[in-house]
């Protein structure tokens, strides 16, 4: 039965809105807080105490007992301490109390998230301070709720160790140029630039009970053992296909919770893989956008686990069948509301659209390299290049329409026959393009999709900050050159007609408008001289390239030495992620399926035995088959179990962690991959019935 639901009430219900603020708080002190909140500025100690009472006020309405200061550290979730508002006084009783101090500024014990070396065991203590651009909220757990103070996560000398400190810094970053560029066009109202981000995120669900009897789930969130089962995407009737009664109950509770939450859950759909969907919000400013992406991930499994099902967001949960990705739309604007990649009606509107356009063509191209460090996860690894998702090459789609206006300005021709004069930036105004001229080409890693970006690259599970932060800070340099140059030009027309038309020439090889999955692009792509940096431990070193250095310095984004300490986590990590994966594996062998094996094996011998007993001439053909195939296949399973947990043994022998990824992914990878063929051979000739845990079909077809 379906009720009503007023859902403008509900929405943003768990959220200190804009509205709650101006509800509860004096003029003047809305006044100063909304202020700080347009800038990011601080907060004076006057105003903080103010709000945060407001803001206590506020949620112990709504039945909370405790705060925490949420933030994301390097493990790529989220983390939280929570307080309660409880003071006591000195009669012995307690008010429920929340200081403008605490509100603004927390120290967490910090010492045991990653830190990358970064900080010295005496200085373990790190501190949180309130992104005052990020609305608080509460989040409920059951019968307990809790007011969120979204933070960003420091040292003690203000080194970032967390994924939103230096998102905020790249998003500084570009502002400060993209207004710079504003003005050369004789924008003198833009205060700010900010980037904007919708992200569409992928998922599986499959059901629970199914989900727990499969240790490879719980431990590594991906499959890694699973025979293919008889019907898998091949039929492509999932992609769009009607959504099943059980996910939909699901879905609407989600959207509810996200709703409620502030989050604008826009569309949700099947994907190509079955049990496969997608959830994509209405896009918002990039910090927001990168906290609601977390909290949608976290809610997506929580909910799940209401509705006896689970959530899987795993890259690559089930080898065979297509790998859940995370779009990263990305656009550029103004605090004046003009969308600084809309190519607009007027010369003057399309010459600054081609200048932006340009900057991003560079920024691609020039740190296509880091672009690709921003998606490297060992997850990911599975699905880039795997065509079902770009390759691991870096390349943009453009359209053919715009391509071909490049291509006039570059080659000083009209840009169609009807025209007579050459193509001149400032002068001409460009088509309009329709929108299903600039979304076709779904192989892209990088698509101009209009009026925005899309980034195709990164994994499902990832956070969005890295690839933003890398967007931002590569434009951000572009746009400084470009400022520098133009700031000083003569005549700022035809010095601008001059930087577009160098920077197509310089930098069109990034440009390819072809199906990015076929191979041919990859030697196409290797002749233009394009990095291709096919695993997480070829990718990294760019990272802590001088070239990459110099770029997180130069805007302030990040250090040398934040550089290194993430260079080393995301080593670590990868390390870590594939030696779980090799124990589980190594579990799942030697205790469920050689056992299962080896039961089903006898079974059919004393089978044989029994009826060669009872009649000497009977045929035994199946049960000696079989039986003698699953010994042989045993066999050869413990001996590929031992050679892994030897490359094992070797990997964690490295000397340094850049070694030793690069012994994961040469050695134990492929280990990994050995015994799993012969686990999944033994799959397909043991008796369901004693087979230890749920098949693919089990899981991807029949379980709901
Ligand atoms: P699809 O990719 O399915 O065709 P859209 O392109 O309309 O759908 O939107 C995909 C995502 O891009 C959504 O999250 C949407 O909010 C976001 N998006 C739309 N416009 C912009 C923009 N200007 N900047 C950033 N994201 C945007
Ligand atoms: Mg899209």
């Amino acid at each position: 039965m379906s009720e009503y639901l007023d859902i403008p009430s509900l929405y943003g219900s768990s959220v200190f809105s804009d509205k709650e603020m101006r509800a509860r708080l004096p003029r003047e002190i809305y006044k100063r807080l909304a202020a700080s909140m347009a800038t990011g500025e601080e907060l004076d100690p006057a105003v903080a105490d103010a709000t945060a009472s407001a803001m206590k006020a506020w949620a112990i309405e709504q039945g909370a007992t405790h705060y925490t200061h949420w933030f994301q550290p390097l493990t790529g979730t989220t983390a939280e301490k929570h307080d309660s508002f409880i003071s006591p006084q000195k009669d012995g009783s307690v008010i429920m109390e929340l200081r403008g101090k605490e509100l603004i500024r927390g120290e967490p014990d910090a010492s045991s998230f990653p830190s990358g070396g970064i900080r010295a065991t005496f200085e373990a203590r790190g501190y949180t301070v309130w992104d005052i651009t990020s609305p608080a909220f509460l989040y409920d757990n059951g019968d307990t709720k809790t007011l969120c103070i979204p933070t960003a996560f420091c040292g003690y000398n203000g080194e970032a160790l967390d994924q939103k400190t230096p998102l905020l810094r790249s998003m500084e970053a570009v502002s400060r140029q993209a207004v710079r560029i504003c003005r050369l066009f004789g924008d003198n109202l833009t205060q700010r630039v900010t980037t904007s981000v919708g992200p569409e995120q992928e998922y599986f669900i499959v059901d629970r009970e199914t989900y727990l009897k499969r240790k490879d789930l719980i431990f590594t969130g991906r499959t890694l053992f699973g025979a293919m089962p008889p019907k898998g995407q091949e039929m492509e009737d999932h992609y769009f296909g009607a959504i099943k009664e059980r996910v939909s109950n699901y879905m609407k509770d989600l959207d509810i919770e996200l709703w409620k939450l502030g989050i604008p859950a826009k569309t949700e759909h099947n994907e190509v893989a079955p049990a496969q969907h997608e959830l994509a919000p209405i896009f918002s400013t990039t910090n927001i956008a990168t906290d609601h992406n977390q909290l949608t991930m976290e809610v997506m499994q929580k909910v799940a686990k209401r509705h006896g099902l689970a959530c899987l967001l795993h890259e690559k949960p089930f080898a065979g069948v297509n790998g859940s990705g995370k779009h990263n739309n990305w656009s550029i604007s103004t605090n004046t509301g003009v969308n600084l990649l809309e190519p607009g009606d007027t010369p003057h509107e399309n010459a600054q659209f081609l200048l932006f356009l340009v900057a991003v063509i560079k920024a691609v191209d020039d740190y296509q390299e880091l672009l690709r460090v921003s998606v490297a996860t060992a997850g990911n690894d599975h699905r880039l290049g795997a065509n079902e998702a770009p390759p691991a090459v870096v390349s943009m789609f453009v359209g053919e329409e715009l391509e071909g206006i490049l291509e006039a300005i570059e080659k000083d021709e009209p840009y169609d026959s009807k025209e007579k004069d050459v193509m001149k930036v400032g002068v001409h105004v460009l088509p309009r393009f329709a929108k299903d001229t600039t979304d076709r080409n779904r192989t892209s890693p990088f698509a101009f999709t209009g009026n925005k970006f899309e980034f195709r690259m990164p994994g499902s599970a990832l956070s969005i900050s890295g690839p933003n932060v890398v967007l931002n800070t590569a434009v951000a340099e572009e746009l400084r050159q470009f400022a520098d140059e133009l700031e000083e030009a003569a005549d700022f027309n035809s010095a601008l007609h001059e930087l577009i038309k160098k920077t197509i020439r310089e930098h069109k090889r990034i440009i390819f408008n072809g199906n990015g999955y076929d191979d041919e692009w990859l030697e196409e792509a290797a002749r233009r001289g394009l990095a291709n940096l096919r695993t997480t431990p070829d990718a990294l070193p760019a990272f802590i390239s001088e070239k990459s250095v110099s770029l997180f310095q130069t805007h302030k984004v990040f250090t040398k030495e934040e550089i290194e300490a993430r260079y080393e986590i995301l080593l670590e990590n990868y390390c870590k992620v594939l030696s779980i994966e090799a124990n589980t594996m190594l579990d799942m062998a030697r205790r469920e399926i050689l056992p299962a094996a080896s039961e089903y094996s006898s079974s059919l011998a004393s089978a044989a035995v029994t009826k060669k007993t009872m009649n000497p001439a009977a045929a035994v053909g199946y049960e000696e088959k079989i039986s003698l195939r699953i010994s042989d296949l045993a066999s050869d399973m413990l001996t590929k179990a031992e050679e892994l947990e030897d490359e094992l043994m070797k990997a964690k022998s490295c000397g340094d962690t850049t070694e030793e990824a690069v012994y994961f992914k040469d050695h134990v990878l492929p280990a990994m991959n050995a015994l799993r063929i012969d686990g999944d051979a033994l799959e397909t000739v043991t008796s369901r019935e004693y087979w230890p845990y749920p098949t693919y079909g089990e899981m991807l077809i029949t379980s709901y």
